[in-house]
């Protein structure tokens, strides 16, 4: 059964299984391996494997890489990790349009013994003068009209390698005259002698996206084939190789890709990113990555809901980022558990609290949820609590702690502010409060009302922690708007370390995976490759609230 809200290529589907058009649906995911997958990935991702999944077919996962210049092996391992850690599966269907480079190569000569494709002679600039203009018809290449023959035998000694990268190329002979510039004579086979990741040194010749990509569509069976709007213009390309060759022909259809704020997503950008140091690696926190949003905490259940709440339009537009961090909000809401955590501590010394006392409160592990459970929580005389949970003196409205005045220590007691204790600077490094023993747990016996809830950490059983706080990675909605680099909009103030901060006991045994809400901090989750014995470092994924809304 449908899961997902519907959208017009769900609808499609639904028609197409309907009328009986196909038996069951099979789908794809082709990322070109030539970097690391981003959130706008995932929107694809959700959207061929969700159908998949929806509507009882498949999803293939299969590499582009038909480039072999910028592709990299390390690129294809983590984009089939992040394809499962997003909770899809491809199951036996894990594909590369390089297996195919026979079969595209015998379709081209086809398409040759046709008269539907010729070898050119004219340099790439050359090719680009005749292409001609949207307003100015293309000029046709002397080239144009050579033999069957003569093109065979120059094809075939391309593929032999006997001539140099960009001596020539193999192009569609289609209609120089064309309204739809894709169509002017397109470009299926450049010359280039390089080592391919999945092929070696097996062909210098390779072919262009746009020749490869319908034909792999075909080859694997698949019946919806979607991609992005930028696609569209390119759809009477594909269907025309399709048509020529006479094989099996799937449909290609085109959605809005995400366009998100305070971010970029082009992968060029983030590898800058990555090879200036301005990040600390692909799965930087900051990154828009699925590595980068894995290590910043997000789950994959939250990318999943946002990529299933923005939808799949006809047209671009931009999605805000607080969307996403909402997503991510939400879940955590939902199923991480509370605990108590100081980031920036100021000593209390609860000064009537016996010297040896320890008494351990029981903290509920959610306040919604019973079923989480609870832990018991260490008190004692001194407690850290937040730096501005103080203040000497108080605007109104401020019901923390401040002198004279009570406040309630979450679980524990109603305490009061007696004295304090400054620094030669005048600045306030120690609280001296009285508690009063019969409001255990925190209520008051009388039934004042106290306002002030703080949280705190018992110092003597304080786990001492790094705190990274990550924030957006840029200062303005689109660093690509406009003249100026995108670099220059980069938010210096992205990252924040706090190395003094104060846990409470059980989250020592926070693990991998474990997520929390700090209570009145926001969602942590463990840096497991910063964090050493003892020295455990926490990264907040994101605020309890949006901080960046005006
Ligand atoms: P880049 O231009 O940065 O190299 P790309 O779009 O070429 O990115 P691919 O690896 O070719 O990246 O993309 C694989 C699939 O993911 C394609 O089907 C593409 O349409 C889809 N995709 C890429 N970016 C987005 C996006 N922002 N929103 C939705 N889908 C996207
Ligand atoms: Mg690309
Ligand atoms: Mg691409």
């Amino acid at each position: 059964e449908p899961t997902q809200p519907t959208n017009f290529i769900r609808t499609i589907v639904e028609e197409d299984l309907k009328s009986g058009k196909h038996k069951s649906i099979v789908t794809r995911f082709p990322p070109e391996p030539n970097g690391y997958l981003h959130i706008g990935h995932a929107k694809s991702i959700c959207l061929n494997f969700g159908l998949a999944r929806d509507f009882g077919g498949r999803c293939h996962l299969r590499f582009d890489d038909t480039n072999p210049a910028k592709e990299d092996v390390e690129y294809a391992e983590s984009i089939k990790e992040s394809v499962r850690w997003l909770g899809f599966d491809w199951g036996e269907h894990l594909y590369y349009a390089s297996d195919y480079f026979e079969q595209l190569y015998q379709w081209a000569e086809q398409l040759i013994r046709q008269g539907d494709a010729y070898v050119e002679d004219l340099s790439a600039d050359e090719i680009r003068a005749y292409r001609g203009t949207l307003t100015e018809p293309g000029k046709e290449s002397p080239y144009r009209n050579r033999t069957i023959e003569e093109n065979l035998d120059l094809f075939r000694r391309m593929r032999a390698g006997e001539f140099a990268d960009g001596a020539k190329v193999l192009r569609a002979k289609i209609d120089m005259a064309a309204p739809n510039l894709n169509l002017r004579d397109p470009v299926m086979y450049r010359i280039l002698h390089a080592d391919h990741p999945h092929t070696g040194d097996k062909w210098c010749i390779y072919p262009m996206y746009d020749y490869a990509h319908g034909q792999s569509d075909s080859i694997e069976g698949i019946t919806h084939s979607i991609c992005t709007l930028e696609f569209a213009d390119h759809r009477p390309l594909y269907e025309w190789f399709l048509d020529r060759l006479g094989i099996y022909h799937p449909r290609q259809y085109e959605f809005a890709r995400l366009n998100l704020t305070y971010t970029v997503m082009s992968k060029r950008k983030l590898l800058q990113l990555v090879q200036d140091g301005d990040m600390s690696g692909w799965d930087d926190p900051r990154m828009p990555t699925l590595v980068g949003l894995r290590q910043r905490g997000y789950t994959p259940e939250s990318i999943r809901s946002f990529c299933e709440q923005i939808g799949v339009g006809k047209s671009d537009s931009w999605i805000d980022m607080s969307i996403l961090e909402d997503s991510v909000r939400n879940d955590l809401n939902v199923q991480a558990p509370r605990a108590m955590a100081v980031l920036r501590p100021l000593k209390v010394v609860i000064d009537n609290y016996p010297e040896e006392l320890v008494e351990e409160f029981d903290a509920a592990n959610h306040p919604n949820d019973p079923t989480m459970g609870s832990r018991k929580v260490p008190f004692s005389k001194v407690v850290y609590i937040e730096q501005d949970d103080f203040l000497e003196e108080p605007p109104k409205g401020f019901f923390r702690l401040t002198p004279g005045r009570e406040v309630r220590l979450r679980y524990a007691y109603i305490v009061k502010c007696e004295s304090v204790v400054k620094d030669a600077h005048g600045k306030v490094v120690e609280v001296h409060c009285s508690y009063e023993p019969a409001s255990k747990g925190g209520s008051a016996p009388d039934g004042r009302k106290i306002k002030g809830t703080i949280h705190w950490v018992s110092a003597a059983h304080a786990v001492n922690a790094e705190i990274r706080l990550y924030d957006r990675l840029f200062t303005v909605a689109n660093p690509d708007k406009g003249g100026q680099d995108f670099k220059s909009f980069l938010n210096a103030d992205s990252l924040e370390v706090l190395t003094d901060a104060c846990l409470e006991r059980s989250l020592a045994e926070a693990t991998a995976e474990s997520r929390y809400q700090f209570e009145r901090q926001g969602y942590f989750c463990i840096d497991a490759k910063a964090s050493a014995a003892g020295k455990p470092v926490f990264i907040r994924t994101v605020t309890l609230r949006d901080s960046w809304a005006r």
